[in-house]
Formats: structure tokens, C-alpha cells, sequence
């Protein structure tokens, strides 16, 4: 078994932005940017924006948190998302989830210009990747495809299950595998002895969120395992979605919560915010 370090490849893929970052800075005297709007106080998403910020500094790229009270009606939060669209100093921007529940997640995306929405959450940046065209992707189920690359597994042909079909991860996760010629199956809530389905995967990705719940006898013996799950326990602990002990055991490839999955979802977001803040410039 080998360990996948998704911290290590997250500075790879940095140190692989800095070249267009610093040609973007030159050419239009100011580097990229990525705003980040906070409605509320949900203690893991200030560590989450948090970490945003600290990854854009150690890029180069410019970082502004926009901070509201989680009492913050909808309006007021369309409104900003408004003057982000229209500020051509903002690059990319992204409004933190959770929000709180008066507001409607689905509405203030489909607020965010498309083209400026570096979470790659927007259905038209949703519908281009099922349309197979070039678009703003999804940054976690990107950052597992880069993960996967790095095993050097090719994966045509290959049996690729992903557990989870939210819109964020499980479902563009499955259609970034399609694209690449892998057959995939979808697992969710009613699926069926989810452990033999499971045990047939050359490539299991799990995105549930339930700690530990991807038992390691179920994993083939050979398999790469991409956990994307963050379970944060009672204890203060954190655990992924898979049984990592026994897992690693069976699986050629794992990936380690923390320090895996987590790690290139946020590298994926400068990725999307360097991509936006190069249109535009001659290359
Ligand atoms: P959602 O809650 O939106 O989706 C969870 C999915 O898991 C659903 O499709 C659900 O099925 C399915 N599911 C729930 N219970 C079972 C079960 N017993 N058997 C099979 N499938 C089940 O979560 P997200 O997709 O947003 O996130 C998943 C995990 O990934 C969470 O732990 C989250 O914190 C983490 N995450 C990590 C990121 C990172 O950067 N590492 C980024 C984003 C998320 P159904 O549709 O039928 O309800």
C-alpha cells in the first residue's frame, strides 16, 4: 500500500501556478484574486476559509473574506454576490457552505456569474462538464482525479465506483471518471449491498460522510481509494469514510484524512482562480 499525499501534491500544484501567476501580475499590475463570502459564524467553515486564505498568500494570489452576520437575510447576500460579478478587480469569488438555513444554497449559485465561479458549482459550469466542454470544474472531485493520476493508473476500462451523489462531489466526480473512459457506478442511500458493489472497484472514491463507514474487508485487493469524506468525531478527532486501517491493507493506493482529499480541493481553487484571472491576457 502506498500513502496518496494530497498535502505534497497540493504543493506541486502551486509551485506548478507561480510561473502564470507572476506573468498575470506583471501583465495587468495586479495579481489574481479570490473573495470569500462567510454568512455566519459555522466554526468548520472559518477553518475552511482559513485555509483558503493561507494557500492564496503562499501563491501570490490576492484574498479578501467578505464576513456576515449568520441573521444576514438572502437579499443582502445576492446583493454582494451582485457587486462581486460586477467588480472587475474581483477574479473569482465563492460564497462558503454551509449557509445558514433561511437561505437557499441553489439561489445564491445561480446568483454567481459563471464565469467568475471558481467553486465550479454554477449549473452552467455543471452542464458543460456533463457536455463534456472545457468549463470552471467542481475543485474536489478535480482534486481526486489528480490524485488518481498520480498512481499512474489508466483508467480506461477500469471499474470506478463513487459513493455520495450530491452535486458538489459524488455526481461530478462520477462524470469527470465517464470522461476518462472509466465504467462507473453510483452508490447512494438505497443502493443495495453496498459492499459487494464496493468489492468490484478498481477505483473507489467515497464521499458519504459517515466516519469509517466503507469497511477495509470490502476494498479489492489492488484498488486505489480516494477518501473524501471530513468526519469530525466527539473525541475531536477527525476520520474519513473508509476504515483506513484495514483498507490500507487491501488497497495498492490510499488516500489519508486528514492530509488527502482536503489538501487538493483547496489547490484546485487557485487552479480555477489563476484560470479565470488568465482570460482575457494574451498568452
Ligand atoms: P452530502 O451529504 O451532500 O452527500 C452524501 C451522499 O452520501 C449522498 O448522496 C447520500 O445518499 C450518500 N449516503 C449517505 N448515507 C449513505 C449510506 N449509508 N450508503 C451509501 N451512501 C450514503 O455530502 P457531500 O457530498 O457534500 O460530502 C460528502 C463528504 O465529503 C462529507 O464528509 C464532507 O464533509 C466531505 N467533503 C470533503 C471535501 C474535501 O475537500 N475533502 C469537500 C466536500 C465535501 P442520498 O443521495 O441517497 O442521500
Amino acid at each position: 500500500m502506498a500513502c496518496l499525499d494530497g498535502k505534497r501534491l497540493a504543493d506541486r500544484v502551486r509551485e506548478g501556478l507561480a510561473a502564470e501567476i507572476e506573468r498575470i501580475t506583471a501583465a495587468r499590475g495586479r495579481p489574481p484574486s479570490l473573495h470569500v463570502v462567510l454568512v455566519g459564524d459555522d466554526p468548520a467553515s472559518q477553518i475552511y476559509v482559513r485555509n483558503k486564505k493561507k494557500a492564496c498568500e503562499k501563491a501570490g494570489i490576492f484574498s479578501h473574506e467578505h464576513r456576515l452576520p449568520a441573521t444576514t437575510p438572502q437579499r443582502e447576500v445576492v446583493d454582494l454576490v451582485a457587486r462581486l460579478n460586477a467588480d472587475p478587480k474581483v477574479d473569482g469569488f465563492l460564497v462558503q457552505t454551509p449557509v445558514p438555513r433561511h437561505i437557499d444554497p441553489a439561489a445564491i449559485v445561480r446568483a454567481v456569474d459563471p464565469a467568475k465561479d471558481v467553486d465550479g458549482y454554477h449549473p452552467v459550469n455543471l452542464g458543460l462538464l456533463m457536455a463534456g466542454k472545457p468549463g470552471l470544474r467542481p475543485c474536489t472531485p478535480a482534486g481526486c482525479m489528480l490524485l488518481i493520476d498520480e498512481t499512474g493508473i489508466d483508467l480506461i476500462g477500469k471499474h470506478a465506483v463513487v459513493v455520495g451523489r450530491s452535486l458538489t462531489v459524488g455526481k461530478p466526480m462520477a462524470l469527470m471518471l465517464l470522461e476518462r473512459h472509466a465504467t462507473v457506478t453510483i452508490c447512494h442511500s438505497r443502493t443495495e449491498d453496498l459492499g459487494a458493489v464496493v468489492a468490484r472497484a478498481d477505483v473507489l472514491v467515497a464521499a458519504v460522510g459517515r466516519p469509517r463507514m466503507i469497511r477495509g474487508e470490502w476494498v479489492k485487493p489492488g484498488a486505489v481509494v480516494i477518501d473524501v469524506g471530513i468526519n469530525r468525531l466527539t473525541d475531536g478527532g477527525m476520520a474519513g469514510d473508509v476504515e483506513f486501517d484495514f483498507a490500507e491493507k487491501r488497497a495498492a493506493f490510499i488516500t489519508p484524512v486528514p492530509g488527502g482529499v482536503g489538501p487538493m480541493t483547496v489547490a484546485c481553487l487557485l487552479a480555477n482562480t489563476v484560470e479565470v484571472a488568465r482570460s482575457g491576457i494574451p498568452r
